[in-house]
């Protein structure tokens, strides 16, 4: 779907009016293409003290190839402009240390360049060694987020949590949220455990592995079967029989296999499970995309249409998974991942039933990670925005139209924003990645 707005945004006239008028500025999000470099310009990175976390945010800058510099060189050249600021603030001990956000970010943030990218590091607060240091980095949420909204031409800030002694874990994640790939996550927060050491090849990371995929006929879910197979994995794709040709047409160009049934159906799970282990030996990613909405305020809400939501949305993956880990068919050291909504999170006139469903998969990531991580089973969620999708395309044009632009980015994001965010989840890379929920919204004001 197109946004025609953003389209006459970039037309002369439309620069007039944008500018005469301060009309929203949407501007345009590069996305990451095949080939492409992880950042395709010069980091500044900066640090509060000398910490294991900044030396292997170093080495992973070394290894991308970026071209990067201290605080103090970068602040001195006059040419530059970053395109990435990373700031590493584990060293933050107490309140008083916070003063370095402003020292480092005051100078160069207005250097950054077209679509930049600013990553805050910090340590994740409940592991912190004293109420001080807890203190001060919980402080960190609220600079971060305030500069997502200050930030302008499509650049986006971010915080990354990482635990006492899981600096070796960050890697995927550097990656997903300097890159390209990371175009419609903003203002959000990531956390990052302990695990296994895995090395992955960033061309191929989920090579080897087995990816279902339910609602993969269209939309969001065509999408990350897409983004799945060009990361080496073999997708099998599920979708109701209704939608067989669409779900055959991504299939065949991505060498998946196709399972029609409808995921509330009683016997899905097992059916999914057969199939899997007959097809292809079992699975290693499970991405439960399949959703449907039937909005209607509660007042007026019929009981099939609540019903309907809540089989689809929620109970379908809490079914589905369960069966999955009972008979094997998900293998030790796999991933699962939910879709949820920012209408799960802030509540949506009309969405009573929605709502409750998308809340309950953060449930389920919530439930579960915990639960699995003995297995060395990973859970997490995504919680999209406002996506361009036949979803949102069936709103009405005045609420689509708010839609788009109540977020720090001004527009809505593309399904391939959606897959990329889940494709960083399913990478066996991020092995100390779970019980995340992030939000794909552009920084959405909805439930901020
Ligand atoms: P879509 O309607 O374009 O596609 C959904 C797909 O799921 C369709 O192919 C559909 O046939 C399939 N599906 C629906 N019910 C099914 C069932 N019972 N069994 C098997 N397949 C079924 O929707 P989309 O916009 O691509 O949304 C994908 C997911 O993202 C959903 O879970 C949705 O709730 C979520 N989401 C979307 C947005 C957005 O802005 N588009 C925002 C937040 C969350």
């Amino acid at each position: 779907m197109t946004d025609r707005y953003q389209t006459f945004t970039r037309t002369p006239v439309g620069r007039t009016l944008v500018k005469n008028l301060g009309l929203p500025d949407p501007a345009p999000l590069p996305r990451w293409t095949e080939g492409a470099p992880v950042v395709d310009g010069p980091v500044v990175f900066g640090s509060i003290a000398e910490t294991d976390t900044g030396k292997a945010i170093q080495a992973l800058l070394r290894d991308i190839g970026a071209s990067f510099s201290t605080a103090a060189e970068g602040v001195a050249s006059s040419e530059l402009r970053p395109k990435a600021l990373v700031f590493d603030a584990t060293g933050a001990t107490s309140t008083a240390d916070l003063s370095s956000l402003q020292r480092f970010f005051s100078p160069v943030i207005r250097q950054l360049g077209a679509a930049g990218r600013v990553i805050v590091v910090g340590r994740t607060p409940e592991l912190a060694a004293s109420p001080e240091q807890q203190i001060a980095q919980r402080a960190l949420e609220g600079f971060t987020r305030s500069l997502g909204k200050e930030v302008k031409r499509g650049a986006t800030v971010n915080l990354v949590y990482v635990a006492p002694d899981a600096h070796d874990q960050l890697d995927s994640t550097l990656r997903f949220f300097l890159s390209p790939k990371s175009a419609y996550v903003d203002g959000q927060v990531a956390r990052i455990g302990t695990g296994p050491l895995v090395a992955t090849d960033p061309a191929a990371p989920l090579a080897g592995k087995v990816a279902l995929v339910t609602g993969a006929a269209r939309g969001i879910g065509a999408a990350i079967a897409q983004i799945l197979a060009r990361d080496g994995a073999t997708v099998m794709g599920v979708d109701v029989p209704q939608n067989a040709n669409d779900l055959r047409q991504v299939m065949t160009a991505i060498g998946g296999s196709e399972l029609l049934l409808d995921v509330t159906a009683i016997d899905a799970p097992q059916r999914i499970a057969a199939h899997a282990e007959e097809h292809h030996g079992g699975l290693g990613i499970v991405v439960h995309n399949a959703g449907i909405t039937r909005d209607k305020r509660l007042a007026n809400m019929r009981t099939d249409t609540w019903d309907a939501v809540l089989d689809v949305n929620l109970r379908a993956p809490e079914r589905i998974t369960a069966h999955l880990l009972e008979s094997g068919a998900l293998h030790d050291g796999g991933s699962v991942i939910g879709v949820s909504s920012i209408a799960g999170i802030a509540g949506n006139n009309g969405q009573t039933n929605y709502a409750t469903s998308k809340a309950g998969v953060i449930g389920l990531v919530q439930a579960y990670a915990p639960r699995l991580a003995e297995r060395q089973i990973r859970i997490n969620a995504v919680a999209p925005g406002f996506i361009e999708t036949e979803m949102t395309a069936r709103v009405p044009f005045a609420i689509r139209e708010v839609g788009r632009r109540i977020n720090s980015l001004q527009q809505g994001g593309q399904p391939v924003d959606v897959a990329e965010t889940i494709a960083w989840f399913a990478d066996p890379a991020s092995a100390g990645v779970t019980g995340n929920v992030v939000r794909v919204c552009g920084q959405s004001m909805l439930g901020a």
